[in-house]
């Protein structure tokens, strides 16, 4: 009797071991020794027919070549398994690739933030040339050839009457000189001055603009729409104040102060003690600019308003120097 189980063995291992079985072939194994009428478990049935004294030693065979039978048909599925899973073209010990996202830039992020504000408020955004004719950089808006202002922006001249735009103003006036009140629009746009490079001076920044002119257009809306402004991008605790100011395109003009958004008014450096920050310039439209759109100037009114993109974004994101904006370190954009 113990030499039928010692048989089992010797057979199971002959038709088991270092053979390369597939799946087919370990169903059949396992059928013919663990199975229903298998080797095994015909041995089990016959335990009972074993004299009592040998009964011990035959059960402790039996078991040991029934658990070698069942972990070698363990270890052989186990195998087929991992092989199924990894198709010859695939090689799983590669390491990854790494992927590179790209997003968007802080300054056009910020850009994009104030665009989507104003066009809630029902603004048009309005293109213009960066490459300008003096006459609409200067003349336009009331800068004329002897005049001071010109004096205060450094220009870039291409030639006697062209100039790489010191602001966005001139898109004001072109949009003027094309279409006729009610104008509600905001003019987004890089600009150039002739200022050498520091933490907060660059040859070239971005302006966004914004004009409104219809009739009984007063000081009051344009206070309630900066606000509304100020309310969105900031936070609808930050307080605006609008402190005399001179532009030669408005009048009264007007520079906006909003409450520090770092201290909340208690005084900071960023703020200089003084719990404000100067966001933009602003005014009441000239009425000399309605003559140089052939506007009725007793008819209409407008309001107008001018700020950097960098000074928001360097508010918004907390940055300290200019430059970094445009040095296209990865290091700074990724924290994007
Ligand atoms: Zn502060």
């Amino acid at each position: 009797m113990i030499q039928e189980l010692e048989k089992i063995k010797s057979d199971f291992l002959s038709e088991a071991d270092g053979k390369s079985l597939d799946r087919v072939a370990l169903d059949q194994l396992h059928a013919k020794y663990i199975g229903r009428n298998g080797a095994i478990t015909q041995a089990t049935a016959r335990l009972k027919e074993i004299p009592k004294d040998q009964k011990p030693q035959y059960g402790k065979i039996l078991n040991e070549v029934k658990t070698l039978v069942e972990e070698r048909l363990a270890a052989i599925r186990n195998a087929l398994t991992l092989h199924d899973s990894a198709t010859p073209d695939i090689d799983l010990t590669l390491p990854e690739r790494r992927r590179f996202y790209g997003h968007l830039h802080p300054i056009t992020q910020t850009l994009e933030e104030i665009k989507s504000v104003f066009a809630g408020m029902g603004f048009t955004v309005e293109d213009g040339p960066e490459v300008e004719l003096d006459y609409y950089n200067f003349e336009a808006v009331n800068i004329p050839k002897d005049h001071p202002a010109r004096d205060m922006q450094d220009t870039f001249f291409v030639s006697d009457k062209v100039v790489l735009r010191t602001h966005t103003t001139p898109v004001q006036a072109r949009t003027m000189q094309r279409k006729k009140p009610p104008i509600r629009m905001i003019c987004p746009g890089r600009v150039y001055r002739k200022d050498t490079p520091d933490a907060t001076h660059m040859p070239f920044f971005h302006q966004v603009e914004g004009l409104v002119v219809d009739e009984g257009v007063t000081f009051a809306d344009f206070k309630a729409t900066i606000a509304a402004f100020v309310h969105r991008m900031f936070g609808s605790d930050i307080g605006t104040r609008f402190r005399p100011s001179y532009f030669s395109f408005t009048e009264p003009s007007a520079e906006v102060d909003i409450s520090c958004i770092f201290c909340h008014g208690k005084g900071c450096r960023t703020c200089k003690h003084s719990g404000w920050i100067e966001i933009m310039g602003s005014g009441m439209v000239n009425p000399i600019l309605f003559d140089y759109a052939q506007y009725e100037k007793d008819r209409y009114s407008g309001y107008a308003f001018g700020m950097g993109i960098e000074r928001i974004a360097m508010f918004m994101y907390n940055v300290n120097d200019l430059r970094l904006f445009s040095e296209n370190d990865l290091r700074f954009l990724e924290q994007f």
